[in-house]
């Protein structure tokens, strides 16, 4: 199978395999390494790289953009159970030392629970143009997250009832949504966008003709500074590139 050679988790390559892809596609082929360059590096001073990326739908960019932001969240993931892990050993070894009682395990979140509730806090996050976009790449997250354990989408778009959307945003690490229905939970608390690492704006050109100009700006104001952005849009058209220089840092551009 092609995607082995992109380094990516073996959860995701069984989930393409069962998708039925053998082969990336180009644009996959381009943007997943560019992606995760800086991703494993502990080195606090490596810095993800800014993407610009023309291509269009049917390329297969929804997998390009998917692949390397999920790996990222699942490699952070299994670090800090791996440290959860050796730190709990460790205390237990220092209490058994002492002669003390060995400490209890910390409860995990009971979200069920109304007293637990904690905004939701992204670590990903994938903005579309429309609601059927945002649906069908929360769609396309979901199938390459079917092995991942504990690694949760979310699907955030206007026109939903808003307690739904509040329940499954719970511990969500993605979130996939259009920009007015993401500002509103935002405003209302339910959400809180200083965990984003990776934010993605998908259909840019879409984006500029819906007036979404000023909300993206928002949405990235919102979001942490050290984090890496990628733009998918079918032109680099001025416009386009005017948007970009309000959400990156000298974006490398990737023409497919
Ligand atoms: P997209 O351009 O992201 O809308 O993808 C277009 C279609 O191609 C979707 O139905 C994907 O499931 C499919 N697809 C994406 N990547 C691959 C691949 N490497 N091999 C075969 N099909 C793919």
């Amino acid at each position: 199978n092609g995607f082995v050679t992109l380094g990516l988790a073996p959860e995701l390559i069984q989930a393409v395999k069962d998708l039925g892809f053998t082969q990336p596609t180009t644009v996959q082929l381009k943007t997943i390494p560019l992606a995760m360059q800086g991703h494993s590096a502990s080195d606090d001073a490596a810095r993800f790289i800014d993407l610009m990326v023309s291509s269009q739908t049917g390329s297969g960019k929804t997998a390009a953009f998917l692949l390397p932001v999920l790996h990222t969240l699942l490699t952070q993931m299994a670090q800090a159970e791996a440290k959860e892990r050796s730190d709990f050993e460790r205390a237990v070894a220092d209490a058994a030392a002492k002669g003390e009682a060995p400490p209890k395990r910390a409860k995990r979140k009971d979200p069920t629970n109304p007293r637990h509730f904690a905004p939701a806090a992204p670590g990903a996050l994938i903005v579309c143009p429309t609601r059927e976009l945002a649906q069908q790449v929360a769609h396309d997250a979901i199938d390459l997250v079917q092995h991942c354990r504990g690694l949760r989408v979310a699907n955030i778009v206007g026109g939903m009832p808003y307690q739904l959307q509040i329940a499954k945003l719970q511990n969500a690490n993605l979130v996939v949504a259009t920009p007015g229905r993401l500002l509103d939970l935002q405003r209302s608390m339910q959400i809180k966008l200083d965990q984003v690492q990776f934010l993605v704006v998908d259909e840019a050109d879409r984006m500029l003709d819906l007036g979404f100009s000023d909300d993206l700006a928002e949405i990235n104001q919102l979001t942490i500074e050290r984090k890496q952005t990628m733009m998918f849009s079918a032109t680099f058209a001025p416009r386009i590139q005017q948007l970009a220089s309000r959400v990156m840092r000298e974006p490398q551009r990737l023409q497919i």
